[in-house]
């Protein structure tokens, strides 16, 4: 499918500085910060700064250097925070809501790492 990019959704915004935000970690492709209205005592969002509607279209048409930096960038954002998996207390999720099922907000991908307290089941039964 193809994809036509919003230029005005908030994280191209926040991309081009036009609105604020608390920065976790930044690599050449992809910029991690605080969610402004966190879900979990730890809710960061992981953003490629390339022009990507969702993990589908990033995958279909990133360049092989974004899609290495936006891989590590989530795993560095979750080693800087002291959240990788293993000793207890420790671990994290990640989710990427894409399209309408999805419920996705913004039309930038994102990925979003929640910790800090477990996370009950991974979908709320309907
Ligand atoms: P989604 O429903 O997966 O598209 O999630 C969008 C996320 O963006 C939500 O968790 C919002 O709280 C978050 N969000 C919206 N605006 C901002 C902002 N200006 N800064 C940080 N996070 C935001």
């Amino acid at each position: 499918m193809a994809y036509s990019y919003d230029d005005q959704n908030i994280f191209a915004r926040i991309l081009r500085g036009e609105i604020p935000n608390r920065t976790v970690l930044e690599t050449e492709h992809s910029l991690a910060f605080e969610d402004i209205a966190p879900q979990a005592p730890v809710h960061v969002l992981v953003i490629p700064k390339g022009k990507y509607v969702t993990y589908d279209h990033f995958a279909q048409a990133a360049t092989e250097a974004e899609i290495v930096d936006f891989t590590r960038a989530v795993r560095a954002v979750c080693e800087k925070l002291g959240l990788e998996p293993g000793a207890e207390g420790t671990g994290y999720r990640l989710i990427s809501n894409s399209g309408g099922h999805g419920m996705q907000e913004v039309p930038h991908l994102h990925v979003h790492i929640l910790a800090g307290r477990p996370l009950g089941r991974m979908v709320m039964p309907v």
